[in-house]
């Protein structure tokens, strides 16, 4: 395998197609299989509709994994608010998808990025929950939800990273402008994270998995910044050369799946 670039799978959504009459289309923006290709990686989508065991065979042969961004996570995944009116664009089996997958990563030392959705879903695989709507319920934030209102990639907000987190030596960086683009975020940290980057407000916007080779979620957008600011394909080539370290180590045989306290690894 040696000289061969990672596989990094990522999952993807579910739409029908605007065409007459319209399809079934499971899909993902391609600046994420940019990003990964831009960073040396090689990307390849991951089908929803898949049973566990499936998952679990189409992992073992990634290298790494990408969560991208997306719709709202249906909040009784976290016993949260299902009727709350903000939630918007729920899939409940893209989230059965990708909480195994963000469980399985962390249990088998997959490395793993994760991006805005993926970072939420993330902490709720580990057993945190959301705020289902941070503008309507957190009294101190500030505008998070640009989405639609600027260019993807537009910086809307600064971030405070933590001197020695996998992010700031990713970026190179301590502060760094952000784009935002979601209207949920971290409201209880799973007891598995570390916030290494936050708001001015105070919002979680990056956390890791200590001891983890590589598990990183960013709440911003860096697949989209990677032109204007190119210290944000630092995430992605982090990500690509974790996948290709924990590979070559691996060795081809299975690692041992230790890291979850067993009530957060059943999960839902
Ligand atoms: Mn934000």
């Amino acid at each position: 395998m040696a000289g061969s670039p990672p596989l990094i799978g990522c999952t993807t959504y579910h739409k029908r197609s605007d065409q007459d009459p319209p399809i079934e289309v499971f899909g993902l923006m391609p600046t994420y299989t940019e990003a990964i290709a831009a960073a040396g990686g090689l990307p390849v989508m991951i089908p929803l509709g898949l049973r566990e065991p499936e998952l679990e065979a189409i992992l073992e042969r990634l290298d790494g994994l990408l969560l991208p961004g997306g719709g709202d996570i249906w909040p009784t995944a976290y016993h949260g608010d299902a009727t709350h009116p903000t939630v918007r664009d729920v899939n409940p089996d893209r989230d059965r998808v990708e909480l195994f997958l963000a469980r399985q990563a962390v249990t088998r030392e997959k490395p793993l990025l994760a991006i805005c959705r993926g970072h939420q879903v993330l902490n709720v695989a580990l057993g945190g929950t959301l705020w289902e709507d941070v503008g309507s319920q957190r009294a101190e934030a500030f505008k998070h939800d640009y989405y639609g209102v600027h260019p993807r990639g537009a910086v809307t907000h600064e971030v405070r990273i933590r001197p020695g987190s996998l992010v700031a030596r990713a970026l190179d960086r301590e502060v760094s402008g952000v784009n935002s683009l979601h209207h949920q975020g971290i409201r209880r940290l799973a007891p598995l994270l570390e916030i290494v980057a936050d708001a001015p407000d105070g919002l979680p916007e990056a956390v890791e998995v200590p001891g983890h080779p590589y598990a990183v979620g960013v709440q911003w957008h860096p697949e989209a910044m990677i032109y204007r600011d190119p210290a944000m394909l630092g995430l992605f080539r982090d990500l690509v050369s974790a996948a290709a370290r924990v590979s070559h180590s691996a060795n081809g045989t299975a690692r041992q799946p230790a890291r979850l306290a067993p009530e957060a690894a059943s999960g839902t």
